[in-house]
């Protein structure tokens, strides 16, 4: 895991970073450095570890070399129905993001060792079963495994806005979907 830690700052009303590091590779490359809360930055550890990896060895016989993500922080309000669960009894108004303060990440595609790509949008399957095949199946298993390391999971079965990539966030509402 190589990170370098980012100073605190307030960038607008319920925007900026706490605690934040940037995270340059873990286990995997993750391309473009992502700003991460240390409780994310854990989160996302454990889970690549626990779940990702050895799910990998056991449909591929090979590990997980990389994420393609959609970032992490960005300074904007829950849109799209991202973030709070249907019945919520949320404040007037909007709501920020858990992107709004490093405490979330979107995730598109895996690329295993040997160069195989798994995609969100291409190889989701809702309850992906033996006869799915191995990426679907494999990907079911991620997004199980990612509800035990993260506190909000979205993923495709949630709604249409989350088709192409998983949504993991921390430090808010328990969420699995
Ligand atoms: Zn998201």
């Amino acid at each position: 895991m190589r990170y370098d830690v980012l100073p605190d700052r307030v960038i607008g009303p319920g925007c900026g970073f706490n605690n934040v590091v940037r995270l340059h590779s873990a286990e995997v490359r993750i391309g473009t450095p992502l700003a991460l809360s240390c409780p994310m930055a854990l989160s996302f550890f454990m889970w690549e570890r626990h779940a990702l990896q050895p799910a990998a060895q056991r449909h591929f016989g090979q590990r997980v070399a990389a994420i393609d993500h959609l970032g992490s922080y960005a300074c904007r309000d829950i849109n799209r129905g991202e973030g709070a669960p249907p019945g919520a009894a949320g404040a007037p108004g909007p709501e920020r993001s858990r992107h709004a303060t490093a405490n979330a990440l979107d995730i598109a595609a895996f690329t295993l060792a040997d160069g195989q790509r798994i995609d969100v949008r291409k190889d989701w399957r809702t309850g992906a079963s033996d006869a799915s095949g191995p990426a679907a199946q494999w990907l079911g298993e991620a997004h199980r495994g990612a509800c035990r390391f993260f506190e909000g999971v979205l993923g495709p079965d949630y709604n249409a806005v989350h088709r192409d990539h998983f949504h993991l966030e921390t430090g808010g509402y328990r969420m699995c979907h």
